[in-house]
């Protein structure tokens, strides 16, 4: 057993199909009296769910979050938080709306509900990210943390088959790098495994059938293990590559952790035995050595991009997000050398199975 320290950071989380009726005691709970309900344009549907469930506790609806979080939507949703008078948000939606609600937790302290409609982790991790004049600034800090967390798999029976499928691997992503974590610890291990193995059961079932409601559940239930993880620990080379590739050549983000994380892996498995064991285990007794190929079955048989060349990448733009890569590089298990690591990205370009 090796040395570390453990002091975990989490929401209080209510789980369950149907979760969302307990909306109104939780915002009790949370002493609040008007809610701004922050949503996407394509789900204002589910935001008035909410307001209609809040009745006159509902401050409005705040229905332009965007990928990114620019710093002007982050702004004008905290103009109307304060216009309105709301004393908390509710983030309904994937990790933009809840970036959403993040970058106006940072700079006003409003507490955050988030139900999370995705798989992407986004409400159970202290991490924010906005965007001003193009650049993307990302950090951490315990004010952006939702205080509840509400997990209703009812309320991912519309997300599409494509994108529960990208975003559940970019849940799996999240807890691969926190098995390899220098920080992390062995209830992360638990956790990371546990997410990893939920997940790989659920995404057949909902690309076979996308209102499997046990199958949904079992995606949300990974999807809080992984996100609870990338809370707990730092990440490593495959979300680094992840940031330069969505960042720098505005690739889509799920697409692009789906793409990347076989080949990240295969890059770290002969330093990370430990974690390849508990990767194995969790896809169901494979071998160790073989868990990066079978992600990228797992990616390929759910109909999920494996080629970065299919998300809108340009071969001659490798050498560039190689260099990027190499740069304010994250602690990684296996140290970063410029020739392994642009074979890599061409092989993630190409689409090769690892
Ligand atoms: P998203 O939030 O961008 O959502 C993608 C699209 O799917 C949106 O149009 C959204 O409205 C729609 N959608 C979401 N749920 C739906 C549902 N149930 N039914 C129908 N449509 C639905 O996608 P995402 O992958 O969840 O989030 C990606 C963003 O989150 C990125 O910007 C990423 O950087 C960020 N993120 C942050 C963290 C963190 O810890 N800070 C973690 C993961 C992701």
């Amino acid at each position: 057993m090796h040395d570390f320290t453990y002091r975990p950071q989490s929401p209080r989380t209510v789980f369950g199909a149907g979760a969302l009726v307990h909306l109104e005691r939780e915002i009790d709970l949370l002493g609040a009296q008007r809610a701004l309900v922050l949503c996407t344009p394509g789900q204002v549907a589910q935001a008035q769910q909410v307001a209609e469930r809040l009745g006159a506790r509902a401050a409005g609806i705040f229905a332009r979050a965007e990928m990114h979080v620019p710093i002007e939507a982050a702004r004008a949703a905290r103009d109307e938080a304060r216009r309105l008078g709301a004393d908390c948000a509710v983030a309904i939606g994937g990790g933009s709306t809840i970036g959403l609600g993040k970058a106006i937790a940072l700079d006003s302290g409003l507490p955050i509900l988030a139900i999370p409609t995705t798989y992407a982790g986004s409400e159970m991790t202290p991490i924010y990210g906005i965007t001003e004049a193009g650049l993307k600034t990302t950090g951490r800090d315990a004010r952006v943390m939702p205080r509840t967390v509400i997990y209703d798999p009812a309320l991912t029976l519309p997300l599409p088959v494509p994108l529960s499928m990208t975003s559940g691997i970019n849940a799996i992503a999240h807890a691969v790098e926190g098995l390899y974590a220098p920080d992390g610890n062995p209830i992360m291990d638990l956790m990371a495994e546990e997410g990893i193995r939920a997940l790989a059961r659920a995404l057949p079932a909902i690309h076979q059938r996308a209102d499997d409601m046990e199958a949904r559940g079992d995606a949300l239930y990974g999807a809080w293990l992984c996100g609870s993880v990338l809370g707990n620990v730092s990440v490593a080379l495959h979300h680094k590559l992840c940031h330069t590739l969505g960042g720098s050549f505005k690739l889509p983000h799920a697409e692009t952790h789906t793409v990347v994380l076989p080949h990240a892996l295969a890059f770290n498995l002969p330093q990370v035995p430990a974690a390849a064991a508990r990767i194995a285990r969790a896809l169901g007794g494979v071998a160790p050595h073989t868990v990066a190929g079978v992600l990228y079955d797992l990616a390929q048989s759910v109909g999920a991009p494996v080629a970065l060349r299919d998300l809108g990448l340009r071969e001659a733009d490798l050498d560039r997000a190689c260099e990027l890569a190499l740069t304010h590089q994250y602690p990684n298990p296996r140290p970063l050398e410029k020739a392994p690591l642009r074979a890599l990205l061409q092989r993630a370009y190409e689409g090769q199975r690892p």
